[in-house]
């Protein structure tokens, strides 16, 4: 090797190095530019979280570029979002299709009684960018559906499902695993609550555990089997924080375990779950769900919480409220038979009523107590007996009950249209309606 070779040789190796030099220097310029992209007023705002090794200056970072999609700003999707808007991630989705009601403000925080009527996405919108007016929130008002969920999901890091349906639960797992998404999933009703992670790190989906939808009807809403506001509030939360160890990507994501919030007995359990299962429809090793479909369909009920009047009997087996009010001015004979629950009839009942709860209505003792009232007290061959509820479903399907168990009577079975709900707007505007 002559000295001029090794003289190139040597220049060439010092120009990679001065290349390599240059290259490191420029990440690390880099890098100084990332943890300069914080704010003094945005160190300050978030200096609490920032101080923690887990979080940092890097983690604030990743909560500003982070997007986050909450689906349902109700009881559990007020209090994630509010919390997310807090800690600084820097877009929150919004969608719901609904508008916000006196009864929702025991527990759906981010509405007040001045933005009654408001869409709740517009009035949870609001009280966002009253707390933190540095985060983009988008509103989508909508339900969502297997059509729409593509274009409303895209771009988002994580989505939180806050709604409290069968269809859009498999709508939402479906659309993040066809994503890529991660899926913070939570539920309360009553006392108790729950919530785990769908789609990470080779956890299952929603699917994995639930492969078939629950027959119509089997899932209790709020509205119906009532909820203690602090419940959903509790796993709400929770539901943000996991959003948060999401997007820092912390450990200990709940990913394949399902916790369980008892509020009775202030209690949290974990509960292991079914890992990913190679069968499933939707993340298994051969996929059958590749779109999204009709999931009002699929799961035959509706994915929102508005309830669908139902028409089981015709016209002329159901009287008016108006109609009753005049039965019970004339005194006719009659039986009121009032099929809610004991502490609904509490709440409230038309005076005269029999309290009935559609659970009773097929036991034995029950039912010989009505027979042997309607033998006593009836006059004319045709006794009219009455059901009504609180909004003219279940009584429907208590006169179908009825008219079979008290077939070998005379008496003629109808319910009151509407329930309770059309008595206090045509009869009684003092009667309270929940
Ligand atoms: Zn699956």
């Amino acid at each position: 090797m002559s000295v001029e070779s090794l003289q190139a040789d040597i220049d060439l190796l010092r120009k990679q190095l001065n290349e390599k030099e240059r290259a490191l220097a420029e990440l690390k310029v880099a890098e100084c530019k990332v943890g300069d992209a914080l704010t003094n007023e945005e160190i300050s705002r978030y200096s609490r979280q920032i101080i923690m090794p887990e979080i940092g200056p890097r983690g604030q970072l990743k909560l500003k570029a982070a997007s986050v999609l909450v689906v349902g700003v109700g009881g559990l999707g007020c209090p994630a979002a509010l919390y997310l808007a807090g800690a600084g991630v820097g877009r929150i989705g919004l969608v719901d299709y609904d508008c916000v009601e006196l009864s929702n403000l025991h527990r759906q925080v981010l509405h007040s009684e001045a933005s009654l009527g408001q869409p709740k996405v517009q009035s949870a919108a609001d009280s966002l960018r009253r707390l933190n007016g540095a985060v983009r929130v988008d509103c989508v008002r909508t339900v969502l559906d297997g059509a729409g969920a593509p274009a409303v999901l895209a771009g988002y890091d994580v989505v939180l499902d806050a709604t409290d349906n069968a269809p859009t639960r498999y709508l939402l797992s479906d659309a993040c695993v066809l994503a890529g998404v991660p899926l913070v999933s939570g539920s309360a009703l009553q006392l108790e609550g729950q919530l785990t992670v769908y789609g990470h790190d080779g956890g299952p989906c929603y699917r994995c555990l639930f492969p078939e939808p629950p027959p119509p009807g089997a899932v209790t809403s709020c509205g119906d089997g009532g909820v203690l506001g602090v419940v959903p509030g509790t796993i709400g939360v929770l539901q943000a924080l996991e959003a948060i160890k999401l997007v820092l990507g912390l450990p200990g994501v709940l990913s394949g375990r399902l916790l369980v919030f008892d509020a009775a007995d202030c209690s949290f359990r974990s509960i292991r779950l079914r890992g990913r299962s190679a069968g499933c429809a939707a993340c298994g090793d051969q996929p059958s769900v590749t779109r999204l479909v009709d999931y009002e369909q699929f799961c035959r009920s509706r994915a929102c919480d508005k309830e669908e009047s139902l028409h089981l009997l015709s016209d002329a087996d159901r009287i008016s409220a108006g109609a009753l009010s005049e039965m019970l001015l004339g005194g006719e004979k009659h039986l009121l038979v009032d099929v809610r629950t004991p502490t609904e009839f509490e709440l409230c009942h038309i005076p005269g009523a029999t309290n009935l709860p559609m659970k009773d209505l097929g036991r034995p003792a029950c039912l010989d107590a009505l027979r042997e009232y309607i033998r006593q007290h009836r006059g004319d061959p045709e006794f009219p007996v009455l059901v009504v509820c609180r909004r003219g479903n279940d009584s429907q399907k208590a006169v179908q009950e009825l008219r079979t168990s008290l077939s070998d009577l005379s008496v003629s079975v109808r319910d009151v249209a509407g329930g309770l709900q059309a008595w206090a707007k045509a009869v009684d505007p003092h009667f309270p309606v929940y």
